[in-house]
């Protein structure tokens, strides 16, 4: 199923630990709906300005969330949230560049990957990094 110009259902649902373990990752239709939201509204602009980036965890059914120890409520329980790389972008520089550009709800610059998510109507615009002493406002470059 296409979720929107640059993304398929099955790039927000894949997980190799889902498979491996035999855990159900389905969102159902509501989650669908979200994750199309995200996909146009947060993912594709990014993609646009970025070049295609790679989805290194989107959708998480509760087992699978719990199962990767994500945090209680996790939006990527939700199908609200990603977390993705990019390939040839500096990490810290692009979310310069989404922080001060485009659309989010929350954006946590990680060590390895970052993670966005995305609200239809209440966008937060809650900006994180992080560090070796846990999550600090802002962006922190590294
Ligand atoms: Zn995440």
């Amino acid at each position: 199923m296409k979720l929107s110009k640059y993304f398929y259902l099955d790039d927000l649902t894949k997980s190799n630990y889902a498979d491996k373990h035999d855990i159900e990752n389905i969102p159902d239709n509501e989650e669908v709906v979200k994750l199309k939201d995200l996909c146009f509204y947060g993912l594709d602009p990014i993609c646009e300005h970025f070049g295609k980036l790679i989805v290194t965890s989107g959708y998480r059914s509760i087992e699978l969330n719990k199962a990767l120890k994500g945090a209680k409520n996790s939006q990527h329980t939700k199908g609200e949230a990603v977390d993705f790389v990019l390939k040839n972008y500096d990490h810290y520089k692009a979310c310069k560049i989404i922080e001060a550009s485009f659309c989010f709800d929350q954006l946590i610059l990680e060590p390895n990957w970052i993670h966005i998510s995305f609200k239809f109507d209440e966008n937060r615009r809650e900006v994180l990094t992080r560090t070796n002493n846990g999550y600090v406002k802002g962006l922190v470059k590294p």
